[in-house]
C-alpha cells in the first residue's frame, strides 16, 4: 500500500501534465484529497514531495494536522458550519478555504481570523453549485457576485482567490458545469476589474479532471485515484458532496470522528512497532 501512493501520486502528476500540454494549458496545483485515510498515507505522499492536501471534515482535519509536517499547505474544501470556523482556523497551516458559499460564513471565517491572530489573511474560493442538485452545497451561479463582492469588500482578512465546484456526479461528463464556473469567473473578473486568469478554478476530481483541465481548471482535487477508493462502511453515498439535511451531516461527523479515531490508533501502533 506504501509504494501505491506515491506511485498513484506521481502518476497522476504525469497525466496531468500530459493533458495540460494537450490543451495548451499551465498544470494546475495538485490537491490530494485524504479524507478518511490515515495519516501514514499522507506523510508518504508528503516524503514524495507532495505538499497540498484536502480535507473536508473538520474533527478529521484539525485531528490529523498536528500529526503532520507544518509545511503542508491544507485546503479546506467541505461544507463548513459558521460556528465552526474558529475550530477551522485553530490550523495554523491553513492555507485556502474553497467552500465558502453565503456571506455569513465569509464574514464568521473573518472573525475567526481576528480572533485566532492569523497573520496572513485567508485564501478563499466562493464554491457555486453548478449543477442544480438540491442537495449539493454551494451558492447559486446568481448569487456569485453579490457573494464575491462581500468577501472582497467585507472581509479584510480574507483574500479572494477564485471559485470552486462540484461537476455533476452522474455519467454524463460534467461539461455545462465546468462551462458555468469559467462563465461566473469572467463576470466576477470584470466586476472586479481584473483578468479571469488572475482569478483560480477549481475544478476537476478523479473520474472528470481530464476534461476541468481542458475547460481551464487551476486547481485539481483528487482523491480516490490516488489514495483508494473510501470506505464508509456504514454509508452507501459520499458523505462530502451528498448530505443536504441536519440529521445527515451530524451522523456523518460522527462517522467521520470514529474513523479519525481508528487512524490515529493506527498510526500509533505502526510507531510502537518500529
Ligand atoms: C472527496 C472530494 C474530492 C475528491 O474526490 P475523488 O473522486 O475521490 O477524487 C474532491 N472534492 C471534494 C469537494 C470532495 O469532497
Amino acid at each position: 500500500m506504501a509504494a501505491e501512493v506515491v506511485t498513484s501520486l506521481r502518476r497522476v502528476l504525469s497525466h496531468m501534465s500530459q493533458i495540460s500540454q494537450t490543451f495548451s494549458r499551465a498544470p494546475p496545483t495538485l490537491v490530494a484529497v485524504s479524507k478518511t485515510k490515515p495519516v501514514d498515507m499522507i506523510q508518504l505522499a508528503y516524503d514524495a514531495g507532495h505538499r497540498h492536501f484536502g480535507e473536508n471534515y473538520i474533527q478529521e482535519l484539525t485531528t490529523k494536522a498536528p500529526l503532520l509536517p507544518r509545511e503542508i499547505q491544507w485546503h479546506f474544501i467541505g461544507h463548513l458550519q459558521t460556528n465552526k470556523c474558529k475550530q477551522l482556523l485553530s490550523v495554523p497551516n491553513l492555507y485556502m478555504v474553497e467552500s465558502v458559499d453565503s456571506e455569513r460564513l465569509a464574514t464568521q471565517l473573518n472573525k475567526a481570523c481576528v480572533t485566532v491572530g492569523r497573520e496572513e489573511r485567508l485564501k478563499v474560493l466562493v464554491q457555486i453549485n453548478t449543477s442544480d442538485e438540491a442537495t449539493k452545497f454551494g451558492a447559486d451561479a446568481k448569487e456569485c457576485i453579490s457573494l464575491v463582492k462581500h468577501v472582497v469588500h467585507k472581509c479584510p482578512r480574507l483574500e479572494f482567490s477564485g471559485l470552486m465546484t462540484i461537476g455533476r456526479l452522474d455519467s454524463a461528463p460534467p461539461t455545462d458545469c465546468f462551462k458555468l464556473l469559467v462563465e461566473c469567473r469572467k463576470q466576477v473578473a470584470d466586476e472586479l476589474k481584473t483578468e479571469p486568469q488572475s482569478l483560480d478554478l477549481s475544478m476537476g476530481m478523479s473520474g472528470d479532471y481530464e476534461l476541468a483541465i481542458q475547460l481551464g481548471s487551476t486547481i485539481i482535487r483528487i482523491g480516490s485515484t490516488i489514495f483508494g477508493a473510501r470506505d464508509y462502511s456504514k454509508k452507501t453515498e459520499q458523505p462530502a458532496i451528498t448530505s443536504s439535511s441536519q440529521h445527515q451531516e451530524q451522523e456523518q461527523q460522527q462517522q467521520q470522528q470514529e474513523q479519525t479515531q481508528i487512524h490515529i490508533t493506527t498510526t500509533k501502533s505502526a510507531n510502537a512497532s518500529s
